[in-house]
């Protein structure tokens, strides 16, 4: 865990639509539409979502929006950001957790905040090196990132107590299961475009107890490198 964020890239007197009090209305907005983890929204309140996306971008990057990020892919939407990992951490706070999709690497920096280490996988190497980046001049420390097709987890890291997809199909690709340690759980976006709903899977042995949340609408998880 860190907290660097808040500290190194607020200023007191920040003003525009990237100070302090865009990202205090991001959370109230947040609030009012069900998040109710104070741990995720002070994560939100602190972390520059306006370094994750373009400078020409910046203006919009705490309304409760996704944004394009290049190459076709986008940026979560706050609100979708905060859910997915209110859902994560219900159940007790995981140490190690599986994300696929890095994107822009935003989720992966709100969930470094929270958990010991977080494993991130992309496709699409470019993002991932901008991601990178940004980890580094952040001073992030708990973020190990890889370059691959995430239908196939990351055998090496396996099990995780958490496994997080950001990308939505059909259906979980059966590696991502077998890497989820006992009693872990894992959060996806499941269903066709236009009928995808957050839904959560808890481990019991065998046996998979399955939630249904909120509809969403995610990008396609994809197969093979970008
Ligand atoms: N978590 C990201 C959301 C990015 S959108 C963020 O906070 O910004 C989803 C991302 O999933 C895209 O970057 C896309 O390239 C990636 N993706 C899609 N299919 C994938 C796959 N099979 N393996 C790894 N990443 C994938």
């Amino acid at each position: 865990m860190n907290t660097l964020f808040g500290a190194t890239t607020v200023t007191a007197h920040g003003h525009g639509l990237t100070s302090q009090r865009a990202r205090d209305r991001l959370v109230a907005t947040l609030r009012a539409e069900g998040i109710k983890d104070a741990r995720v929204l002070d994560v939100i309140r602190t972390l520059p979502r306006h370094l994750f996306i373009d400078e020409a971008l910046a203006a919009r990057a705490y309304e409760n929006t996704a944004l394009p990020i290049g190459l076709d892919q986008t940026i979560s939407q706050p609100w979708v950001v905060a859910r997915m990992t209110e859902l994560l951490l219900e159940p007790g706070v995981p140490q190690r957790v599986l994300e696929i999709g890095t994107g822009s690497g935003y989720q992966a920096a709100v969930l470094s905040e929270l958990v010991g280490t977080v494993y991130t996988v992309e496709r699409i190497e470019e993002l991932l090196r901008k991601a990178r980046r940004l980890f580094r001049s952040m001073k992030i420390e708990n973020i190990r990132s890889r370059h691959d097709d995430g239908n196939i987890g990351w055998r090496d890291e396996a099990p995780f107590d958490a496994i997080v997809l950001t990308a939505a199909g059909e259906s979980v690709p059966r590696a991502l299961f077998e890497q989820l340690a006992e009693g872990g759980v894992l959060v996806a976006p499941l269903g066709p475009p236009g009928t995808q709903r957050l839904t959560r899977f808890r481990r019991a042995g065998d046996d998979w107890q399955r939630e249904e949340f909120e509809g969403v609408s995610f990008v396609p998880l994809l197969g093979g490198l970008g």
